[in-house]
């Protein structure tokens, strides 16, 4: 590997802290980065910067803010495409994950919490919310659903 700057080939590594600015929030890690010792120019690894944010993706995820910058981000973390995610939510393809993005509708946050659940599910290693999802894009079978409640295991559970 040289140095973008000086094409030096000698670095040394280091760890720093690096700030990012994703919807309006500011995300902060201490980072392992090579500095060259020529020109002292720092250089990210590409992998390094996929997992910061990834993690930003999920803070995302978590609690927001809920908004067209936000849901860009999460999309493109997941590697979906405009057409891709508009058949998972089942919205016309021909631009309205771009008026979504781009500000021109406003999201509602139902549908953005469908994407950042998409987002906490893979980060769990789950497929569930996807696979649900897939699944009400066709219509249900129609064969006869039988619910045993001998088993009492189909109960819904009291929330507090
Ligand atoms: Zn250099």
């Amino acid at each position: 590997m040289r140095c973008p700057s000086c094409r030096s080939t000698s670095f040394k590594d280091l760890t720093g802290a690096q700030r990012m600015v994703v919807a309006g929030r500011t995300f902060e890690a201490n980072l392992p980065k090579l500095q060259c010792r020529a020109c002292r120019t720092q250089i990210i690894h590409t992998d390094v910067v996929k997992a910061f944010e990834w993690e930003i993706a999920q803070v995302l995820a978590r609690n927001g803010p809920v908004s067209a910058a936000s849901f860009r981000f999460l999309r493109r973390q997941l590697g979906l495409t405009h057409e891709a995610l508009a058949d998972l939510l089942g919205v016309a393809a021909d631009g309205t994950i771009s008026r979504w993005e781009n500000g021109h509708v406003e999201i509602a946050r139902a549908t953005w919490f469908a994407l950042a659940s998409l987002v906490l599910d893979q980060a769990e290693g789950h497929t569930a919310v996807r696979d649900r999802l897939r699944a009400l894009r066709r219509p249900p079978p129609k064969a006869i659903v039988r619910l045993d409640r001998s088993r009492g295991t189909s109960r819904r559970p009291k929330l507090r």
